[in-house]
């Protein structure tokens, strides 16, 4: 019977779903890099979120290995030339933390224009801090959705329940969906930071996106605006960032996810107007639930041993 590693976080259901169809399910989330290199020959699939990275190394040395789940969207850390050499399949879950992701966008949204972490510090500092701590309205701004895939059109409907305009850019000839084609306006990538009054990312990391929302990007964005990254680090200069919003050209900014995580010695940390979550977005009981079972279901269902092993 299959071995699966289950290399980061998952809910017990995930290795109750495992043992139920008889597959070995081994609890790797505490190993280190030796331990790991010691299980990866004997195992044929391995799970991981976006901390176990399957470097090309991991998978030269998981000689058994047939298919690499990921729970979660981004295929960033793994090493896919490598897995495809190898003919190991990957398999993602699409849409499962979407939710989760599109609530934690909203409350970014909210909580910048109303000054919550501000607001919250005062309180903890046992001030009444009323007149500097005066808001916007979300109500009736526009929000930039740059990326209309699963995330940023659950972020679209959110935002029109609150009375935002909503217009989007994305790379490829996506459909809207029913119910948004006629609420939210799609335009080009320039005129989306010319025209927002928030932007949020929600484009994956690839060769193209890295470094997509620069100095030059930020520079286009109105001034006083807001910039919101739940997406991946690296596709935002997380530097300019903290630039624009020294200068007052941005007026808050919140990221969920850095190019070096855990996040070191950064810029942002000082800067004006940040709001800062550890890569929190798909961490809500419910997505945990919702990806486990569909990571589950998929590994199961494109199980193939190799050729004359059972
Ligand atoms: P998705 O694939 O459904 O949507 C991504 C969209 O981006 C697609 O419509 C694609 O056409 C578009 N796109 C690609 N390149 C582009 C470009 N250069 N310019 C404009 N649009 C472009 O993915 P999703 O489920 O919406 O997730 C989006 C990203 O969110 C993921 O790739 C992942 O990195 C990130 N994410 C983060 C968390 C978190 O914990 N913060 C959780 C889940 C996903």
């Amino acid at each position: 019977m299959p071995i699966v590693a289950i290399a980061d976080g998952f809910p017990q259901s995930v290795f109750d779903a495992f043992e139920h169809a008889g597959w070995t399910a081994l609890d790797g989330t505490s190993w280190n890099e030796s331990e790991l290199f010691d299980h990866l020959p004997r195992i044929d699939a391995i799970l991981v979120r976006s901390r176990t990275k399957m470097t090309a190394d991991r998978i030269e040395a998981a000689s058994r290995l047939r298919i690499i789940g990921r729970g979660g969207v981004g295929l960033d850390s793994i090493d896919l030339e490598a897995a495809k050499s190898r003919g190991i399949q990957v398999v993602n879950t699409p849409g499962a933390s979407a939710i989760a992701v599109a609530e934690l966008v909203i409350l970014f949204l909210l909580a910048l224009a109303r000054r919550l972490p501000e607001a919250d510090r005062t309180m903890k500092e046992e001030l009444w801090e009323k007149k500097n701590l005066t808001g916007g309205e979300v109500f009736g701004k526009t929000l930039g959705i740059l990326g209309f895939g699963s995330i940023g059109r659950l972020v679209a409907e959110r935002a029109l329940a609150l009375g935002m305009d909503v217009i989007w850019h994305d790379a490829y000839p996506v459909k809207p969906g029913k119910g948004l084609e006629n609420q939210c306006r799609k335009v080009e990538f320039g005129k989306l930071l010319e025209s927002c009054d928030m932007l949020t990312v929600h484009v994956p990391l690839l060769a193209g996106t890295r470094g997509l929302i620069g100095a030059g990007e930020l520079q286009r964005m109105k001034v006083g605006s807001y910039l919101v990254d739940c997406a991946r680090g690296g596709i935002v200069d997380e530097a300019a960032v903290a630039r624009a919003l020294e200068s007052g050209h941005l007026a808050g900014a919140a990221f969920d996810v850095f190019a070096e995580e855990p996040l070191g010695e950064s810029a942002l940390r000082r800067a004006p107007g940040v709001i800062m979550t550890p890569h929190i977005g798909a961490s809500t009981r419910e997505s945990q639930e919702r990806v486990g079972t569909d990571i589950v279901r998929k590994i199961i269902e494109n199980w193939q041993p190799a050729s004359g092993r059972e």
